[in-house]
């Protein structure tokens, strides 16, 4: 008999989307378990190693059920590192039940995906992203971290098309993370580089999840 296909999730809950142009909108969370980074700036170290195993019935179920209480439109895959994990039979099962998907990555793994929303967030040193984003990403989110400096903007300005933002958001909403940004952000105003933006993560100053 085939074996159901696993899932390995640390949680799913519903929230409002807190980062990136989604900001504000009411969403259901897939959180996979497993990342293959391990930042040290982490805010959800939590996943790395913890979870359980789902099927993905279990997990269109559990979605459902949310969604009777929390009637959002989206659902979000985040991790972790989402794409580690085959999840394109979960991503045509939610867009059957007319969801709209979005997924978040660490950008060092790509998957074809029916997805309506690419959500990329490259990690340091290297920022490294794979090619297929360079127009599939509807945004590129930098965590702004202390060695973070203005060549790396420039760097990663370079790489994607002007039309894609490219968000400054403070490490855990920190002030000296903040003051950062401000400063990166007259530079790319002074260098004319297009696009640029602070952000901030906004389920951090609501106290949601
Ligand atoms: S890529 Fe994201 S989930 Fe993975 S360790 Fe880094 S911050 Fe955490």
């Amino acid at each position: 008999m085939p074996q159901p296909h696993i899932l390995k999730i640390t949680e799913i809950f519903s929230a409002i989307q807190g980062e990136g142009r989604r900001q504000g909108e009411p969403t259901l969370f897939v959180r996979f378990s497993g990342c293959n980074l391990k930042c040290s700036f982490c805010d959800t170290k939590y996943a790395w190693n913890k979870g359980r195993e789902y099927s993905i019935s279990q997990v269109l179920e559990k979605i459902k059920k949310l969604r009777k209480s929390y009637p959002a439109q989206w659902v979000c895959l985040t991790g972790g590192e989402p794409l580690l994990q085959d999840v394109k039979e979960l991503v045509k099962s939610l867009k059957r039940e007319k969801f709209k998907v979005q997924v978040e990555t660490n950008a060092t793994v790509f998957r074809p995906l029916p997805v309506d929303w690419y959500s990329i967030s490259p990690k340091p040193n290297k920022y490294y992203s794979r090619p297929e984003y360079k127009d599939k990403a509807k945004e590129v989110k930098i965590v702004l971290t202390e060695n973070l400096n203005f060549e790396v903007i420039k760097r990663i300005r370079k790489k994607f098309p002007e039309k894609t933002p490219i968000l400054l958001q403070p490490q855990s909403n920190r002030k000296r993370s903040m003051n950062l940004g401000i400063r990166l952000l007259k530079e790319a105003l002074k260098a004319d580089l297009k696009n640029i933006r602070l952000s901030i993560q906004l389920h951090k100053v609501y106290g949601l999840k």
